[in-house]
């Protein structure tokens, strides 16, 4: 798939739930409305979406949500897009998730040839994590993120960069990380969604992080290149990787090879845009591949050149209506 832009799209993002159990204060509100489950798409119609993302070309799968560990069954899914990775035709299946549940599953994500995951962990004290999540466990993360690291999986912690919040724990959490052998990701808060407070108090530019963690570190530039908006160095200290994904001071667009879909079936070309497409009517329209395979087709023809997000300071609220539940991160 080759977008108009010249841009090869082999990376599909499948949010499979937008329900979660926890609640990040720079997600979600604490009062979500959660789509109908009617709405949602079915475990198999998720497989048929994705086996035909496959069929197109699409060489990486990620697994998101909301918490996409919390949907029910949800290892029957990894289970039969596993067969995509036997056969050769997917190089990557993988998933994001908050860890609450990995302690239960992590072996059997092994088993369906997963190697490589996300954990979202923004904070190493209890209560701190307990107040960011709303509803989270840290004792209960922990041992998730212990289990999937006792079975093989390597791991990649993702941390929310919050101005007065965790800003003073981004040190540690890098010692951490080394310590425990994961690499680890910043990340911006992006203006996705109302949270029911005030985004721009939470912005904490990664320049500024990333100046200030040089006085301490060692960093050498990796010629790493995600085709997403991370940019990687390797910390001498540790040995390992830290990532710095900054959509709001950088333009990463130019080499975006990704497209995201939602557990309705619609299918976002940019994170950034409002612009999508709806898969779920042709999906359901016909048995036949050929129908859903032209709207994608048709979408992919539709993906915009970039973003445009704005956090202004005199304005907190958000930029997109959508939450990063509904389109995972
Ligand atoms: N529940 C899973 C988790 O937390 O890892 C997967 C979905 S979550 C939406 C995916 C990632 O998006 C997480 O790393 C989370 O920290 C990040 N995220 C959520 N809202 C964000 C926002 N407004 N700005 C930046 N990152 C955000
Ligand atoms: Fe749930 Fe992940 Fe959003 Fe936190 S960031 S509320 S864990 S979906």
């Amino acid at each position: 798939m080759i977008d108009p832009f010249g841009r090869e799209v082999s990376y599909l993002r499948v949010s499979v739930t937008d329900r979660c159990d926890f609640r990040c204060v720079y997600c979600m509100s604490e009062n979500m409305t959660f789509l109908p489950k009617a709405d949602v798409l079915s475990l198999e119609e998720l497989d048929r979406l994705c086996s035909a993302f496959v069929r197109k070309g699409v060489k990486k799968l990620r697994i998101t949500g909301g918490e996409p560990l919390v949907r029910r069954n949800i290892l029957s899914l990894f289970r039969n897009l596993s067969r995509h990775l036997i056969s050769g035709d997917l190089k990557e299946l993988t998933l994001t998730t908050n860890a609450s549940q990995l302690m239960k599953v992590a072996s059997e994500l092994v088993d369906c040839g997963i190697k490589r995951i996300n954990v979202s962990m923004d904070s190493l004290d209890a209560d701190k994590f307990r107040e960011l999540t709303r509803w989270g466990d840290l004792g209960q993360v922990r041992e998730g993120i212990r289990a999937a690291r006792d079975a093989g999986l390597a791991i990649k912690i993702n941390v929310v960069a919050l101005r007065n919040f965790n800003d003073d724990e981004i040190e540690p959490l890098i010692r951490w990380c080394g310590d425990e052998g994961h690499d680890m990701t910043l990340i911006e808060t992006m203006p996705l969604g109302d949270i029911g407070g005030d985004r721009a108090g939470q912005y904490l530019a990664l320049s500024e992080v990333r100046e200030r963690l040089e006085q301490t570190f060692t960093f050498t530039d990796l010629d790493y290149k995600s085709g997403g908006p991370a940019r990687y160095v390797e910390v001498k200290e540790t040995g390992r990787k830290l990532g710095f994904i900054t959509p709001l001071t950088h333009n990463f667009c130019e080499g975006c090879n990704r497209v995201r879909l939602t557990c309705t079936g619609t299918l976002y070309m940019c994170l950034g845009q409002d612009d999508a497409a709806d898969l779920r009517a042709p999906l359901r329209a016909s048995e036949a591949d050929e129908v859903v395979d032209a709207a994608i087709d048709a979408a992919i023809a539709r993906k915009p050149k970039g973003h445009d997000f704005v956090i202004d300071r005199d304005n907190g609220g958000p930029a997109l209506a959508r939450h990063m539940n509904v389109t995972g991160g």
